[in-house]
């Protein structure tokens, strides 16, 4: 996942790095922030929003957008940006699907976006579980489309992947967080190209399917290296990429290398556009999740838009 940046906790005031004003966020006060938080606890399930500490999650909470992170809240990785608790997870819910279908029912969400934490210790890494949370959507409220953001499925990507994949979610998200060079500190127990491989194995066995994916910006990585993996991404035909600042959870965190200046994040989205992904999100506070069901809507236009214009160009040449 990479909506793992954070507010910081009291505890790591004294090394807090001072954030660039472009960064601040205000803290979550609304009503509605007030109320998604109160659903979220009735119906008992965990949210990246929170695990994470993402700082938009005011403005999403606001207007009821929250990325469900199903699966239990512990993972079994310990990757070094990321907020959510790592150990021995508990047992899979079987409720749970039934409850984010509830979630989206009382929400009347347009637009869903499903995360969960790494599973390892599950046979299947809990691809079944993502299976029945879709079936439970499409069940409860069939006009809702479904974005999910998948872990890496180590070692039983292949399964994992056809099973999610049958079960015709709208957007597969799978992030590749970082440059590959900055994988073995950052992202140890996952690798670079595997997280590719994902990727195009979701459009090799359903074209139909978006595929989304995206990196943290500053930690460390270079200009070109960030134009590298936009060339890999398309090379395995990703629709989507998400750009974002990467911030640092607590001090036991990989330190920011670097605070991306909005212009940065500008040039690098018009780079990414030139390159020909469908829909592209770049900017300091763009996270996987973030504004995930305008995005959707612009990106299947803009499918609309190109296979529209490929049989117009047929059409004349015939
Ligand atoms: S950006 Fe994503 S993770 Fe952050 S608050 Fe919004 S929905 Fe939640």
């Amino acid at each position: 996942m990479n909506d793992l940046s954070s507010v910081p906790t009291p505890e790591d005031a004294p090394q807090r790095q001072r954030k660039p004003d472009w960064i601040r966020v205000k803290a979550p006060t609304s009503k509605g922030y007030g109320e998604t938080r109160q659903l979220m606890r009735d119906l008992k399930l965990n949210t990246v929003c929170e695990e994470a500490a993402c700082p938009n999650i005011g403005e999403c909470w606001t207007k009821k957008h929250a990325t469900v992170m199903i699966l239990g809240d512990t993972c079994t990785r310990a990757c070094a940006f990321c907020n959510v608790k790592t150990g021995m997870p508990g047992r899979v819910d079987p409720m749970e699907p039934q409850n984010v279908a509830e979630l989206a029912l009382k929400t009347g969400l347009e637009h869903i976006v499903i995360t969960s934490v790494d599973r390892d210790d599950l046979p299947d890494g809990g691809a079944s579980q993502f299976v029945k949370v879709i079936e439970a959507l499409r069940a409860a409220t069939p006009s809702t489309t479904i974005e999910i953001l998948t872990p890496d499925f180590r070692n039983k990507m292949e399964r994992a992947v056809e099973a999610i994949v049958m079960a015709r979610p709208d957007v597969y998200n799978h992030n590749l967080e970082t440059v590959p060079r900055l994988y073995p500190t950052i992202r140890p127990g996952a690798r670079y190209y595997a997280s590719l491989r994902l990727l195009e194995e979701v459009k090799r066995h359903d074209p139909s399917i978006f595929t989304k994916s995206g990196v943290m910006l500053g930690l460390g990585e270079e200009r070109l290296e960030v134009h590298q993996v936009m060339d890999d991404m398309r090379c395995a035909d990703i629709d989507f990429l998400t750009m974002g600042q990467y911030l640092r959870p607590t001090p036991k965190h990989a330190e920011v290398k670097e605070f991306v200046t909005p212009q940065a994040f500008k040039a690098y989205g018009a780079i990414a556009r030139a390159k020909g992904f469908l829909q592209v999100a770049s900017s300091p506070l763009t996270r996987s999740s973030y504004h995930a069901g305008a995005d959707f809507a612009e990106m299947k236009a803009a499918r609309d838009a190109k296979l529209a214009k490929a049989a117009a160009l047929a059409g004349a040449g015939a």
